[in-house]
């Protein structure tokens, strides 16, 4: 009886994917897969939504990818890239099934060459690793997403991941020159280059970077790395209330500094973490403003001296200063257990990226207090305040379903404003499902035809990663 089921079943899992062996033949055997355990862990990223794929293929080269995509197109059989799995839209679950194709035995650094500020990496090379191996040639890769300790540059460069200094910086695009990227039909080509100014012909680059999989698979990226700052700086203030944090931000440029990362949390946030680790852990005040400055040692003294001057002018009660590693990083740990301090709560985060014009931050900050009155649910905002991206986290109990069904409403109402204030939807996680019922909303219907006609070009068959925005 056992063994009945258990043929059948076997049946069943062949029958979901008859092209299986092909795709084994044409890619070797031992890179691809349809182990019930493996494609369970190609199903999903660090939003919730999941589904299976049928295979996955453990790409070692891009003529292993170009390999995949050929026998796809031909077959028309979805495929999905996959870096790291940690997307908090769900960009990487293959909703239509098909192929997964996992980067991640693409982790090679090729290059770091100092002379030319650049280095060459395959997609699944951790960014924290690539931001350690070039430090020790005193180089600098300034992205800095928050899941730097995992995510590979594939996803990064798919994203247009960002982090806190993307406010000096700027994000992924801003360091990739050159890329090499399967199409769909399985053609690699390489745009861009190895160099910092590069105008022949459209921006293929930028078409490339963010386009969240939908568009080509990365198989190599060339970046731009800056000369490592000898020096930092950190200052960590408290303020009465956000909208005197929003006003000293505004007074920190007014003066001509331009800080690294410029992070604001709110009162709930605060709280939050005050619950976790005693209340003596934030000195008392509603909203918590940390600053980074870096560059050569005098010019980072004299901006953390003028910070701090506007900052006691804007009203801060209490702030603290670090210039050595250790107490730069000690402030840094209040920052980064922010979130963690939120899921502690009991409550389950939606954790929204949205990015409004750097002015409309204080409003912002009373917005999501005002929807906390308007629904009754808690709306925590804290993140980039200092480029208009602050991660706006909406709480609600999940046991709770009158309290869950409120979030679309309290999310239809935070787009709605964030649009209408000249905002995105999205600064840093992108579209991928979380996101796509408001696409429509964000883009006029040009624009979006647009998408649709680029998308055709270069996927025809649409088989990358369907069944997400475009
Ligand atoms: C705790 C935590 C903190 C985070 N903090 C930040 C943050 O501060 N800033 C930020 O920007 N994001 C942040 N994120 C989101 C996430 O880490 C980034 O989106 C990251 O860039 C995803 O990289 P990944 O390798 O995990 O990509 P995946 O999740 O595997 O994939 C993401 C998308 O990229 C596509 N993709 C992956 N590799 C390739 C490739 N080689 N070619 C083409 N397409 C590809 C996938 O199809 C998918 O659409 C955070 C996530 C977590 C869990």
């Amino acid at each position: 009886m056992k063994r009945t089921s258990t043929s059948a079943q076997k049946r069943a899992h062949q029958s979901n994917a008859p092209w299986f062996p092909a795709l084994a033949r044409a890619v070797g055997k031992d890179r691809a897969s349809r182990e019930p355990g493996i494609l369970d862990a190609h199903a999903g990223d660090s939003w919730f939504a999941s589904h299976r794929p049928q295979a996955v293929v453990f790409a070692e080269s891009t003529s292993d990818v170009a390999r995949t995509l050929r026998f796809a197109s031909l077959r028309k059989v979805p495929v999905t890239a996959r870096g790291a799995g940690c997307g908090y839209v769900g960009g990487c679950v293959p909703s239509r099934g098909g192929i997964v194709v996992s980067t991640a035995r693409m982790n090679r650094i090729l290059e770091i060459d100092p002379a030319d500020g650049v280095a060459v990496v395959e997609p699944a090379v951790i960014t924290a690793q690539l931001q350690a191996a070039v430090r020790e040639r005193g180089l600098f890769y300034p992205p800095d997403p928050a899941s730097l300790d995992e995510c590979f540059i594939g996803g990064n460069i798919a994203t247009n991941a960002g982090g806190p200094r993307c406010l000096k910086y700027g994000v992924t695009r801003q360091y990739v020159l050159g890329l090499e990227v399967v199409l769909a039909d399985g053609s690699p080509i390489r745009v861009g280059g190895r160099t910092l100014k590069n105008k022949t012909g459209y921006d293929l680059v930028g078409l490339f970077v963010g386009s969240e999989g939908t568009l080509g698979i990365v198989t190599q990226a060339t970046l731009r790395l800056l000369p490592h700052p000898p020096a930092r700086a950190v200052l960590s203030a408290v303020f009465p209330d956000a909208r005197a944090a929003g006003a000293a931000a505004m007074a920190v440029f007014a003066r001509g500094v331009l800080p690294s990362a410029l992070e604001i949390a709110d009162r709930f946030t605060l709280d939050a973490a005050r619950r976790r680790f005693g209340a003596g852990a934030v000195p008392p005040g509603d909203a918590h403003m940390l600053l980074q400055f870096d560059g050569l040692p005098e010019a980072v003294a004299a901006e953390c001296r003028c910070s701090r001057a506007a900052l006691e002018s804007s009203g801060a009660t209490s702030i603290e200063s670090a210039d050595d590693e250790e107490r730069c990083e000690q402030l840094w740990t209040l920052r980064r257990e922010f979130s963690p301090s939120l899921k502690a709560t009991g409550l389950k985060k939606l954790n929204e990226d949205i990015v409004v014009p750097r002015g409309r931050i204080a409003d912002l900050f009373a917005f999501a207090e005002s929807l906390q009155q308007r629904y009754g649910l808690a709306v925590a905002c804290f993140g980039h305040a200092g480029d208009g991206n602050i991660h706006t986290n909406v709480m609600y109990d999940p046991g709770d379903e009158r309290s869950a069904a409120k979030t679309g409403r309290v999310l239809d109402d935070l787009f709605d404003r964030v649009l209408a204030w000249g905002g995105a939807i999205t600064g840093e996680h992108g579209i991928g499902l979380a996101k796509k019922r408001w696409w429509p909303r964000a883009l006029s219907p040009r624009v979006r035809r647009l998408h649709a006609e680029l998308k055709a070009a270069l996927d025809p068959s649409g088989i990358l990663n369907p069944g997400k925005f475009v």
